[in-house]
Formats: C-alpha cells, sequence, structure tokens
C-alpha cells in the first residue's frame, strides 16, 4: 500500500510517500518559520498564500523522491483538521484535484491522529497504548486500544504545552518558535527557581499550564521593580523543568491506570530535550515500551498524515470528493 499523505493544517507546506503505512519512501517539509517570526507568530492569511504557492512543487517532489508515480499509489490522506482554516483547505484542495484526477481514494486525517502515527514510523504501534500529546495546540492523554480507536483520559484545561513555550519564551525576547529557543537556552542555566507544578485533582490527568505562565510573568516582573538581575537561562531551565516533571508523571500514571505497556510521545514539544530524556530515564525505570519519533517526525509533517491515513483507508474509512476542511475536527 503506497499512500501520499498532504499536511497544510498550519505552517509548514508538506507532502509524503508511506509504504504500508510504516516505511518512509519520502518526507518534503517546507517550513514557513522564517517568514512568520518577524511577526512573532503565524499569521493566517501569510500561511495561506505560501500553502498556494508551494504546494503543487511538493508533492512533485514527494512522489519524485519516492521514486512513485501518481498511478502507484493506493490512496490520498490529508489533514482535514483541526488546524487553520485557510490553510487547511489548501491541502484538502490539492487531494481532493489530485484524487479525482487520478481516481484514487481520498482519506481526511485528524491532525493529532497523525502525530500519533508518526511513532509507526519509528516502530509498529503496539496495542493497547497511552500516546503523550504535546504541541502548539494540544496537550492531551489519549488512549488506543487498536488501530483508529481513540479515547481521551485527559486533556489541557488552558493552554498547550506548546503555546506555553512559546509565550514564555516571548516574554524571555526569544524568537518564534520559543519551544527550540528555550529548550537551547536551558542548557545554559539551572532549574534553581521554584514555579508551581500544576498537578490539580489527585487523580486528574488534565493539565494546565496558564499559572505556570503567570508565574513566570510575575517573577520577571517583580525582578525588574526591584531592579534584580535575573538569569534568562535559569528561568528557562526552571520553566521547563516545572512542564517536563508534569507532563512525565501524568503519562506515567496513565500508563499505570489503564494497565498498558506502551508509551508513545507525540507532537512538536516531543522534540524536546529535556522531555525526551525525562520520558526516556522514568520509562526505564517503570519497564514501560516508549516509542519517540526522531525530530523530523515530532513537528508538522505529511509522512504522519499519510501513515495514519493508511490505517484509516485499510479500515475502509475514507471520503467523497465533498471532504471539507474542519477547523475544529475532533479526534474521539
Ligand atoms: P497542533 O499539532 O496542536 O495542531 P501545531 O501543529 O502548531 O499544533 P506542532 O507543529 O505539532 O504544533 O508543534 C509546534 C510546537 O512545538 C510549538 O509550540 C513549538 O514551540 C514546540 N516545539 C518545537 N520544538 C520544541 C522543543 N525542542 N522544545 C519545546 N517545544 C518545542
Ligand atoms: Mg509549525
Ligand atoms: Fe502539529
Amino acid at each position: 500500500t503506497l499512500v501520499l499523505g498532504i499536511e497544510t493544517s498550519c505552517d509548514e507546506t508538506s507532502a509524503a510517500v508511506v509504504e504500508n503505512g510504516a516505511i518512509l519512501r519520502s518526507n518534503v517539509i517546507s517550513s514557513q518559520m522564517e517568514v512568520h517570526r518577524r511577526f512573532g507568530g503565524v499569521v493566517p492569511e501569510v500561511a495561506s498564500r505560501r500553502h498556494v504557492e508551494r504546494i503543487t512543487e511538493i508533492i512533485q517532489q514527494a512522489l519524485n523522491d519516492a521514486h512513485v508515480k501518481q498511478e502507484d499509489l493506493s490512496a490520498i490522506a490529508v489533514t482535514q483538521g483541526p488546524g487553520l482554516v485557510g490553510a487547511l483547505l489548501i491541502g484538502v484542495a490539492a487531494a481532493k484535484a489530485m484524487a479525482f484526477a487520478a481516481n484514487l481514494p481520498l482519506v481526511g486525517v485528524h491532525h493529532i491522529a497523525g502525530h500519533i502515527y508518526a511513532a509507526h514510523l519509528m516502530q509498529p504501534l503496539q496495542f493497547p497504548l497511552v500516546a503523550l500529546v504535546v504541541s502548539g495546540g494540544h496537550t492531551e492523554l489519549v488512549y488506543m486500544s487498536d488501530h483508529n480507536r481513540f479515547e481521551r483520559l485527559g486533556r489541557t484545561r488552558d493552554d498547550a504545552a506548546g503555546e506555553a513555550y512559546d509565550k514564555v519564551a516571548r516574554l524571555l525576547d526569544l524568537s518564534y518558535p520559543g519551544g527550540p529557543e528555550i529548550d537551547r537556552l536551558s542548557k545554559e542555566g539551572k532549574p534553581i527557581i521554584d514555579l508551581p507544578r500544576a498537578w490539580l485533582e489527585p487523580d486528574s490527568l488534565d493539565f494546565s499550564f496558564s499559572g505556570l505562565k503567570s508565574a513566570v510573568i510575575n517573577l520577571l516582573h517583580n525582578a525588574k521593580q526591584r531592579g534584580e538581575v535575573i538569569h534568562r537561562a535559569d528561568v528557562a531551565a526552571s520553566f521547563q523543568e516545572s512542564v517536563v516533571e508534569v507532563l512525565t508523571e501524568k503519562a506515567v500514571r496513565a500508563v499505570r491506570k489503564q494497565g498498558v505497556k506502551h508509551l508513545v510521545l507525540a507532537g512538536g514539544v516531543s522534540a524536546n530535550s529535556r522531555l525526551r530524556q525525562e520520558l526516556l530515564h522514568r520509562c526505564q525505570k517503570e519497564n514501560i515500551h516508549l516509542t519517540i519519533p526522531s525530530m523530523e517526525l515530532c513537528t508538522d509533517n505529511a509522512a504522519m498524515i499519510a501513515a495514519a491515513g493508511t490505517f484509516r483507508y485499510l479500515d475502509g474509512q475514507t471520503d467523497g470528493l465533498d471532504l471539507n476542511a474542519k477547523p475544529d475536527l475532533s479526534l474521539i
């Protein structure tokens, strides 16, 4: 089974070819990061325009890199949502046009299902499993009993982890996207500042990061008022420590609660070096089998969409040419 994946939900224009949902044949990613950096965040209209400009050549390149012709494909998978509506529409329109022209089945994919299936490109997913999804717009614990079967165990009640990274980075005058910047700066500092951890109710698998963000705002504000010097690297390291501690602990709790052996890390924040290190360490200690996507597969890419789409396709979950972008598409 050869599936072409297309992803345009935010600021990456990407197309990929995946074989049997597991083997990466090509993965072309064109990031718009440089374009949005000077605005300090993604500008939706600019993102849509860039997707339009690049989508055709990116799809062509994905096919070329994989040495695959349109007629070799089994299906076309595309991110249907969630994401920026104008950005999603470009990928959906391109996928529909190609599916119609080549008479191929079309499969709409949930972006977060895609992030989870990035792990399948590393190692076959083993069910049942728990996935810790940490990205720019999501922070959730998801239970999967089998392919295509998702159940939500917990979610953020306010900011997503990646969103918190990006907002705190802004407070520290770091550039966009802030996650990698904080990751880098943390290595020059020590987590010596006491910042809150939002554990919520004793058995809750939900998350909250807005209190942590406020604590950083107050810390910086008070230091400025008192004329104290504050080491940004220490703030970054302390913030990161708080985030990573809560994510790791709740992921392990979810694994225990569900009585599973497998944990999957997914989403852009899984590129975080401290989170990878800490989770790996905890899972070794607890005898949990952990799969972490490679760096390229952590952030937005079409290979993960092709992988997730393959299993929907094999399950007969294809879509008609009336498929529409859904900015608030739900996973469950
Ligand atoms: P969603 O997947 O929820 O729709 P998104 O697609 O915008 O949101 P991703 O591309 O999956 O998000 O991830 C981007 C997020 O990951 C950003 O918030 C970014 O700061 C964060 N991120 C990337 N690398 C790192 C890192 N090394 N450490 C921490 N955060 C990181
Ligand atoms: Mg992005
Ligand atoms: Fe994403």
